[in-house]
């Protein structure tokens, strides 16, 4: 048996998501003549209450098309120093938009409007970066999923609005949080300035990210898009994986989460453990009591077929998704359980 717990990511669409691909009517989307992925488009950015959608291949684009969007060369961006854009999207910020990152350290990925209050610089002392975008990540990745407080959110929102700054947020796992919390995707919609959301994730999709803002800042981006290459052609296959993850596989988001609760519970028992992020969503992160033990731990589950993610410094990561069926999860439980007594 083969248990992949390394990331959401490493799905296979199912067998109705396949087939509504190949069902899809599709065209050139560089001459926006796709109706699939026009179709998408108008579904999500009606689903935030906002005018305008952009399909994206990855979240990457789609977050740093964001950043772009909302910034000069010279400028600077306030973000966790967890976050996805900082950490893992191989420097873009500074590569495509010249922009630094001002780095708050956060509670779990999740900052305040008071932490954010205290960094902006002011804005006519110009010796120092100009404060134009505020990015928040929910659910936080390197944050072992947690969801922000929406109350907190709107805070940072009159922060921005105060301070005449963008508001981003990375939604890449949106989808998770507001599972967990049954908040709405128009609420969100009225905080923020724009929103990256990918389908690659727990819904299962291939491939696919989307961002959505009001018409004016959709039109830029569709330019910045296209700088970055990744107007898509017969693109349509895929916003049909997409618009029938929406409707089929989002509501199954919540065994993932049920499933990751379990392993907390478990790896909580587990003598070679130290301690287990609190798991919110479907991400669980959790030490090991001492460093040097990760490769015994890692290598003895990869014998048993059990694949996770090391993040350094004796911090690993556990990923539940829609192919961790049952039977894997019984089994992995049970081989955590085994390790207590070696
Ligand atoms: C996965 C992810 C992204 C986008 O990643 P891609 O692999 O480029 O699609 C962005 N932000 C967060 C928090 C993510 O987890």
């Amino acid at each position: 048996m083969i248990a992949n717990l390394i990331s959401d990511t490493v799905t296979r669409p199912s067998e109705g998501m396949l087939e509504a691909m190949m069902k899809a009517k599709v065209g050139d989307d560089v001459f926006k003549e796709d109706p699939s992925v026009n179709a998408l488009e108008e579904e999500v950015a009606s689903l935030f209450g906002k005018e305008a959608a952009l399909f994206f291949p990855t979240g990457t684009m789609a977050n740093q098309t964001a950043i772009k969007l909302h910034t000069q060369p010279g400028d600077q961006l306030i973000c966790d120093h967890y976050s996805h854009i900082y950490n893992y999207e191989g420097g873009g910020v500074s590569f495509n938009s010249g922009v630094s990152c001002r780095l708050i350290e956060g509670n779990q990925g999740r900052i305040t409007a008071d932490q954010v209050e205290s960094v902006i610089n002011p804005p006519d002392f110009y010796h120092s970066p100009k404060t134009t975008l505020v990015c928040l990540e929910n659910t936080t990745n390197k944050g072992g999923g947690a969801v922000y407080d929406f109350e907190e959110i709107k805070k940072i929102r009159t922060c921005c609005s105060n301070n005449g700054l963008a508001l981003h947020l990375d939604g890449a796992r949106l989808w998770n949080a507001l599972e967990v919390t049954g908040e709405s995707t128009l609420a969100y919609g009225e905080q923020f300035d724009t929103i990256s959301l990918c389908f690659s994730k727990g819904l299962g999709c291939p491939v696919g990210s989307i961002l959505v803002g009001s018409k004016e800042t959709m039109t830029k981006a569709l330019r910045i898009r296209k700088v970055f290459g990744g107007g898509m052609r017969q693109s349509g296959y895929l916003a049909e994986a997409a618009r029938y993850a929406l409707q089929n596989h989002r509501k199954d988001l919540k065994n993932d989460h049920k499933k990751a609760k379990e392993l907390e519970v478990v790896l909580k028992e587990c003598v070679h453990i130290k301690s287990v992020e609190p798991v919110i969503t479907n991400i669980v992160i959790f030490s090991l009591h001492n460093e040097r033990n990760e490769i015994y731990f890692l290598d003895h589950l990869r014998e048993k077929g059990i694949l996770l993610l090391s993040l350094g410094k004796g911090k690993l990561r556990m990923v539940t998704h829609r192919d961790y069926t049952p039977e894997q999860h019984e089994y992995v439980i049970k081989t955590l359980t085994q390790m207590n007594v070696l």
